[in-house]
């Protein structure tokens, strides 16, 4: 079986839930009991024979493949330590191309005969499970006749106990690939991408002149947004049932104009919910930090201290799905979808994201003595000259149906990807490039006068809330991520795009010629700077001008996900991930025929149903209330509503055949008829259908509306 990561996990990114960046300290004792579902280092070091403790640590740090009978010790621990918090079952935790996670529960006991059972779990169990996978989505990767797929332990991010009142599930972080050694998932090349800016990283770091760091890790601190509403109206809305967002809906009288909601005090439902899920998540390990509400009525955020990229998304995802499965227990259904309400605000998820060193620095942190400074403009510019090369990509990244409704549409970044720095750190690269700097400005910085960089604001005024791809002092954070999203991919494009141009620039640091290193990377960074500086801006990135300015400047403006998938299979995408090993062609390739499905099947799903509830609940409601007026024969209203009934049936009709595929129409081209034909005649459909439920009964109209759903806690 071909090893499934490239190489090398550490021991620093297994004790991601604490030792050498985060700082949450797994160790700690405290009242909320932090991790106490975390099969932990501490829980390890406790309950493992100590060789085998130390064996396992060595294991992970140098990434060789476990041996068998460590991994029996280890899983006999696990069992152990599982059932006697109530465990039943164990999975395999894993996170297929469908975009959220899969589980397959197996018990932990056997028959022993004369009606006994025996508790069991083997090394060979925990390292590697077989679902039966054929369902999941490939892209061709795996033809059916080899339908095998298969889970393997990812020891990295740590097993933890999910709790149910009638009983607990041990849940194993586990990568999934076929047969043939392709990923399958989104762990792999998070793993792989993780490894390779690692070794960039490291390389760049010796050239730097600090030859004390061993490993890099990529960190990510995600900011998840997210709707609570009432289970009733949620259950009353087949559209919000089937796809996760309102088809219909007209504006209330009400909207967020009165700003009234956004960190406001939090209802005591929504807080008792809240508390409950936080609760849940810290005993899981996830160190949750912040909630407040959002922007939108009914909409809230929470956030976690950022945490090694592989744990963090593994977090990420178990948030998602403790917020869904919480919200319930308090009588309300959380909304994860990107645009669930039409003309309110949509939800997004923003990515923190930053390097660090397992000697615990931060490699984006621009730090206060010149070595410092130094090291920071070198990754600064690093990160620059990937994002303007992978610009494309990055958008991609980020494509989904649910977020063509909200990029570019003023309230989240628009769908050009480029970088905010701020004003200070814009002059001090502006500085290097041309040479000089004012003696008030850092520009002065290398040999210039100024020995070193002024603090850089890491809070504060220096805010650029509509650019897509901030600094904020000492992290970037890429804002162009959905609610609904798993954070693997964007990262991994991060990542494999950052170390790209690490190697590039290091390339040019080792051939600079001279001996005086800061006046060596100055020069370095003032090509790359020159070269990348388009994909800067620092204005506002919701104004048409922007756009204008923007395609002056030469940088993409994807605005549709069917346009944004094809820079997954470019030439500089492809070239980027298999020269690091993070996706061969093939996998990216299927990787993009999945997305396109997803994007045609969702956009179908949508039509059908849109089509489905405006012929039978809500044309019928509109020709009730026709019939009211006739008989009360009052014409001036009659003459009123009766073209929009005549409109909406017609436009109904249109729909449906928009509904009907074209013969032969597969892929990329179907996912466009999809967004031109059936979308459209769906904002049809919906424009007409809004007229009339401010027009028809209440009594007779059969959706719960925004002013009741938004509204009402
Ligand atoms: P801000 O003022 O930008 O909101 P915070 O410190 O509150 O700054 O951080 C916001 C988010 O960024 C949090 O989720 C946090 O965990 C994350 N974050 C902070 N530092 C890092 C880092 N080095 N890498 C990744 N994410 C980080
Ligand atoms: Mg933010």
């Amino acid at each position: 079986m071909a090893s499934i990561r490239q190489k090398n996990v550490t021991a620093a990114q297994w004790s991601s839930n604490g030792a050498a960046l985060g700082p949450v300290d797994l160790s700690q004792p405290s009242n909320i009991a932090f991790g106490e579902n975390v099969f932990s280092l501490a829980v390890q070091r406790q309950r493992l024979p100590k060789d085998v403790f130390q064996r396992l640590q060595r294991t992970l740090y140098s990434g060789e493949a476990l041996d068998l009978s460590l991994a029996d010790s280890v899983a006999q621990a696990m069992k152990d330590w599982a059932l006697e918090q109530g465990a039943t079952h164990f999975t395999h935790w894993f996170q297929p191309l469908t975009g959220s996670t899969a589980e397959k529960h197996d018990s932990f006991f056997n028959p022993a005969g004369e009606g006994t059972a025996l508790a069991e779990f083997s090394g060979k169990e925990l390292i590697q499970g077989e679902p039966d996978a054929s369902s999941f989505p490939t892209g061709g990767v795996r033809a059916t006749f080899e339908a095998r797929g298969y889970t393997a332990w990812d020891p990295t991010s740590p097993a933890f106990l999910l709790e149910n009142p009638n009983g607990a599930l041990l849940c194993i972080p586990t990568a999934f690939a076929s047969w043939t050694g392709e990923a399958l998932d989104a762990k792999i090349p998070l793993l792989r991408s993780m490894d390779a800016l690692s070794r960039s990283a490291i390389r760049a770091l010796q050239l730097l002149g600090d030859a004390t760091a061993t490993r890099v890790f990529t960190t990510v601190g995600p900011e998840q947004e997210y709707f609570l509403i009432d289970e009733q109206y949620f259950f009353e809305r087949p559209d919000l049932v089937t796809t996760g967002r309102t088809l219909f809906g007209a504006q209330p009288p009400k909207g967020h104009e009165l700003d009234d909601h956004y960190f406001g005090s939090i209802p005591e439902r929504v807080l008792a919910c809240m508390m409950d899920c936080e609760r849940q998540l810290q005993k899981l390990g996830v160190p949750v930090k912040t909630r407040h509400n959002e922007v939108a009525p009914g909409q809230y955020e929470i956030a976690p201290v950022f945490e090694n990229s592989n744990v963090g998304s593994d977090h990420q995802q178990l948030t998602m799905q403790l917020l869904e499965s919480t919200a319930r227990k308090y009588g309300l259904v959380c909304l994860l979808h990107e645009k669930p309400f039409a003309g309110v605000n949509g939800s997004g998820k923003h990515n923190n994201w930053s390097m660090g060193t397992d000697t615990g620095s931060n490699l984006l942190d621009p730090g206060d003595t010149p070595r410092e400074n130094i090291k920071f403009l070198f990754f600064c510019a690093a990160v620059i000259q990937a994002v303007n090369k992978h610009q494309g990509l990055l958008r991609a990244s980020v494509a989904n149906i649910g977020q063509d409704h909200r990029l570019g549409a003023n309230e989240a970044p628009p769908a050009i990807i480029s970088i905010f720095l701020g004003a200070d750190l814009e002059k001090v690269f502006e500085a290097i490039e041309s040479g000089e700097g004012d003696p008030h400005t850092p520009g002065s910085f290398l040999g210039l006068g100024t020995p070193v960089l002024p603090p850089l604001p890491k809070h504060g005024g220096d805010r650029n809330r509509t650019s897509p791809f901030a600094f904020t002092g000492n992290k970037f954070e890429f804002r162009a991520l959905g609610s609904s999203m798993s954070l693997a991919f964007p990262n991994t494009v991060l990542n494999t795009t950052v170390a790209e141009a690490i190697d590039e620039l290091s390339d040019k640091l080792a051939s600079a010629p001279g001996d005086d290193l800061a006046e060596k990377v100055s020069a370095v960074v003032k090509e790359s700077y020159a070269a990348n500086k388009q994909v800067c801006f620092g204005g506002d990135n919701y104004s048409e001008d922007w756009h204008e300015e923007a395609e002056q400047r030469g940088l993409k403006n994807l605005r549709t996900t069917p346009e944004a998938l094809p820079e997954l299979i470019s030439d500089s995408s492809i070239a980027a991930f298999g020269h690091y090993e993070v996706l061969s062609k093939r996998e990216l390739e299927s990787r993009f025929e999945v997305l396109v499905e997803q994007y045609w099947i969702r956009a179908n799903i949508e039509a059908e149903t849109t089509g489905s509830i405006a012929r039978t609940m809500l044309l019928p409601a509109a020709l009730r209330h026709l019939a009211l007026i006739d008989a009360a024969d009052v014409s001036a209203l009659g003459d009123e509503v009766r073209p929009l009934v005549d409109g909406l049936a017609t436009a109904i009709k249109e729909l449906e055949r928009a509904n009907h595929h074209p013969e032969g129409v597969e892929g990329l081209e179907l996912a466009e008829h999809a967004r031109d034909k059936q979308l459209t005649a769906m904002d049809d459909v919906r424009e007409l259908a809004d007229k009339l439920e401010k027009v028809v009964a209440d009594d007779l109209w059969p959706l719960p509306k925004y002013s009741e759903i938004l509204f009402i806690k």
